[in-house]
Parts: structure tokens; C-alpha cells; sequence
């Protein structure tokens, strides 16, 4: 890994909108743009939504270029976080599970679970970069672990 005294994660603003589920809460999105490797980067979506229950959930989607040669629309990948233990542990969603669901992705291509996870490097990517923006990105922490305390690192 490595480690960068700047943050891998611009900050793009955030906006909140009411949850699909009907539970009628809101949650809040935030764009950004995640930097990793060298030199390379993703555009990125982050939801942290709570339903009527208290669980927290961490929503990724991964804004990136085609998966494909035959396909020359951008792609969106959608994971679902939740915490377990003292880490968090996560899932490659359908679109149409996701809080992106009724998102207009304005021509863009949603990338199914499936293809996700027939697809060796392709996972190790999303999960990656998932786990990236659970480390890095300065809201996920105090959502996920509210009784631990987040001050200075
Ligand atoms: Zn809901």
C-alpha cells in the first residue's frame, strides 16, 4: 500500500435525497473522485443510508470507463457495505438494488453482479477500491463506528 500524506479522495459535494425504500428517511450522497495506484483514478458515488432500523449501510458506486471493447459507455458498479466486528464487510449489487435505482445514470451502463464476479480482475478492482473509500474517505468512519472517537488521524 501506499501511503500518501495527501488524501486519495477529492471531495466533489454531497447532497441528500430521500430513500427508495419508502421508509421515508434520507441519507446523504457525496461525489468525489478516488485516486489510487499511481496515477490513476475513479469517479465515485457514496451513500450512507439508514432505514427505519438503525443499521448502517455504506453504498459505493464506482464510476469508470468501459468494461468492454463493444461497449463504449461508462460503467457503474454498485457495493453494499455493512459493518462486521470492527471491520466492514461488502457485497457487488444490481442496480436495482441499490439507492442509485431510480438514478437517471444518463446513458450510462450499469454493471450487473454477475459480471462483476465472473470476472477475476474486475472484482479485485471494485473490491479494492470499496475498501479504499472505507479507509480513506473521511464520512465512512464515524458512520459506520459512531462510539469510536475521531479526532486528529
Ligand atoms: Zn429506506
Amino acid at each position: 500500500m501506499i501511503m500518501e500524506s495527501a488524501s486519495p479522495v477529492e471531495y466533489l459535494g454531497t447532497e441528500t435525497r430521500l430513500c427508495t425504500c419508502g421508509c421515508g428517511q434520507t441519507y446523504t450522497v457525496s461525489g468525489g473522485k478516488l485516486s489510487y495506484d499511481e496515477g490513476r483514478d475513479v469517479t465515485f458515488e457514496l451513500a450512507l443510508v439508514q432505514h427505519g432500523d438503525g443499521v448502517r449501510h455504506v453504498w459505493v458506486a464506482l464510476i469508470s470507463g468501459p468494461w468492454t471493447d463493444d461497449d463504449a459507455r461508462d460503467c457503474w458498479t454498485f457495493i453494499h457495505g455493512w459493518r462486521q466486528d470492527e471491520g466492514v464487510t461488502a457485497r457487488v449489487e444490481e442496480l436495482a438494488q441499490s439507492p442509485w435505482s431510480a438514478v437517471d445514470l444518463e446513458g450510462n451502463r450499469p454493471v450487473g453482479r454477475d459480471e462483476v464476479m465472473n470476472n477475476a480482475p474486475a472484482k479485485t478492482w471494485v473490491f479494492e477500491r470499496f475498501n479504499d473509500l472505507v479507509h480513506y474517505h473521511r464520512e465512512v468512519g464515524p458512520f459506520v463506528f459512531p462510539e469510536r472517537e475521531h479526532g486528529g488521524a
